[in-house]
């Protein structure tokens, strides 16, 4: 048998490795746009505080892999499913490619979400997503240090989990940062509202200008530097990042008619409607419309979906308990998280 993998995050890898624990004859091929190694996500949020990050944050590079007898496909995308011959097509480094499954395992995780009233101003702001990402912004920020000779200031915008994350991590690093915020607290789909004054507290003392209640009207170049107009008025920064949450990479099922709402529907087996096609991760909807969108359940996922195909597993997949925290310098919720 042989098993495609799209996707080199934590669930292709892990499923991938447990597989081939369990089964030393399938063949398995993981395809990734990534060139890096796999690395883990949740670091990216010390990505300014840290300086051996781009070392540090690699948890495993893709030779290792191979060595595992796992073929990897780095800098490739798909760019199509072929359902009835049970092939896909990708552009890679040899150029474009065809190859055939037995069994396609769609683990593409997913984008930053955009908010429609941004879209027009997309060149002129910057999205923290992925490993690619950071080490722009830090490529940025070192520019400014090395000629301007100060550090950065930055606007996020998204006062969210990772917004948050992020704009703590860059006051540690020494940056000046401000965090613009549409509602009137912070992360309030996560914390009751006693923590999220306790956060916002945390947040000024680093100090992180927070501001509430912002209705952006639009993200403009100004020189060297970019403007945020909002109602009261305009604010320059060095550096506009968006950060207002997620978009699993749905696309590719979509176009041939798997499927899709907030992610790739799947059933309790994490397979799609096509009986030959599942799903991992960020990307996956459970029959409770729920994303599992952490690092914990997403493990989960991979190591049992890499038991059911192996035949050692017939229960379905069950979600185990587990609780969102956000690594906020200097933060801790008094109460559980809501979500
Ligand atoms: C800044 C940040 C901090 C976070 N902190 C935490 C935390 O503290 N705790 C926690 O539990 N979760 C955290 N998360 C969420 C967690 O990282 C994700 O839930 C998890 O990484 C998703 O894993 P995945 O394997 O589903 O997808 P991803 O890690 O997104 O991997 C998807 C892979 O698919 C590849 N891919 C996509 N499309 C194609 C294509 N067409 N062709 C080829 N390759 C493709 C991508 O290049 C990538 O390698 C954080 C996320 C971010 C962004």
């Amino acid at each position: 048998m042989h098993i495609i993998i799209i996707g080199s995050g934590i669930a292709g890898v892990t499923f991938a490795e447990k597989f081939r624990l369990l089964s030393v004859k399938d063949e398995i091929t993981i395809l990734t746009k990534e060139n890096y190694g796999y690395y883990s996500r949740p670091m990216l949020s010390r990505g300014f505080s840290r300086s051996d990050i781009e070392q540090s944050i690699i948890i495993k590079s893709f030779g290792a892999l191979r060595k595992k007898n796992i073929s990897v496909y780095e800098s490739t995308i798909v760019t199509e499913i072929d359902r009835v011959a049970q092939t896909i097509h990708i552009q890679g480094e040899k150029g474009a490619e065809t190859l055939a499954y037995d069994r396609l395992i769609i683990a593409t995780g997913s984008a930053a979400f955009i908010p429609p009233p941004f879209r027009p101003f997309r060149d002129n702001f910057y999205l923290f997503n992925s490993l690619h990402d950071l080490i722009e912004l830090r490529q940025i920020q070192k520019k400014i240090l090395d000629e301007k000779k100060r550090a950065t200031e930055w606007a996020i915008i998204g006062g969210g989990l990772i917004g948050c994350e992020l704009s703590s991590d860059l006051a540690v690093a020494g940056d000046k940062v401000s965090l613009f915020h549409a509602e009137n607290r912070l992360m309030e789909r996560q914390l009751v509202a006693e923590d999220s004054l306790k956060l916002l507290s945390v947040m000024q003392s680093l100090p992180v200008d927070v501001k509430f209640e912002q209705a952006i009207q639009s993200i403009e170049k100004a020189g060297d530097q970019t403007k945020i107009i909002t109602q009261e008025g305009h604010f320059v920064s060095d550096v506009v990042i968006v950060s207002c949450g997620f978009k699993p990479r749905t696309e590719l099922a979509e176009q041939v008619g798997l499927e899709a709402q907030r992610g790739i529907v799947a059933n309790q087996y994490l397979q799609t409607s096509d009986e030959h096609i599942f799903v991992l991760g960020d990307v996956a909807q459970l029959p409770n419309n729920k994303l599992y969108a952490y690092i914990l359940p997403i493990r989960n996922q991979a190591l049992w979906l890499a038991s059911y195909l192996s035949g050692q597993e017939t229960a379905c997949w069950q979600p185990p308990d587990f609780k969102a925290v956000a690594k906020v310098h200097g933060f801790e919720a008094d109460h559980p998280y809501v979500s």
